[in-house]
């Protein structure tokens, strides 16, 4: 597709950031490029629009700026993973390993309900220890987990092969 070379073309690498050895993916600047940043939600919504969604659920926080106009234009609501504390109602909670110590979504209880069709969407794939969270808090509500979607995935680190054996979506490989 013609306009995944001006996506990438608009996402920042940024060397040692936001720690030595690390080249950070920035999507701030694809974000300031209209065009790019509508073909980025446009190459989403025409996956997506005939596959029956019925929730997007979007990580925090990078998942809230891509996740929400995807939602709308497919007509299914939007369900927030929030880190910790955030949330005032009752919630699933799962907890997962970084590189170092330990992180932790939250969802609420009740946003989905069994039998639903979920895809979640993040800007990036690393490990896939965050997604696979995702995937636990949806199944936990007792959603099926469609697919999940991401702008950037890093290929080297084979993240896709932590999502249960479900489908991932991305957009551009990191550079
Ligand atoms: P994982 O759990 O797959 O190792 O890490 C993915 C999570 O870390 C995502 O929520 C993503 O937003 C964040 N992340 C890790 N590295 C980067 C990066 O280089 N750029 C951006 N934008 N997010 C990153």
């Amino acid at each position: 597709d013609p306009r995944i070379d001006g996506i990438q073309s608009r996402i920042r690498v940024v060397p040692n950031f936001p720690k030595p050895g690390i080249m950070f993916q920035d999507i701030t600047t694809l974000l300031l490029d209209p065009k790019a940043f509508k073909d980025t939600i446009d190459l989403f919504v025409e996956r997506y629009k005939s596959k029956n969604i019925t929730v997007v659920a979007g990580i925090e926080a990078r998942g809230f700026i891509f996740g929400p106009p995807i939602a709308l234009a497919i007509g299914a609501k939007f369900v927030p993973l929030r880190k910790p504390k955030k949330l005032p109602g009752k919630v699933f909670r799962e907890e997962y390993d970084l590189e170092y110590g330990s992180d932790c979504l939250e969802m609420h209880v009740g946003a989905v309900e069994s039998g639903e069709r979920a895809l979640i969407v993040d800007d990036l794939i690393a490990t896939g220890g965050t997604l696979c969270a995702a995937m636990n808090l949806l199944e936990r509500a007792g959603a099926e987990v469609v697919e999940c979607a991401c702008v950037i995935e890093i290929p080297d680190l084979k993240g896709s092969d932590r999502l249960k054996g479900k489908p991932l979506f991305v957009l551009v490989e990191s550079q």
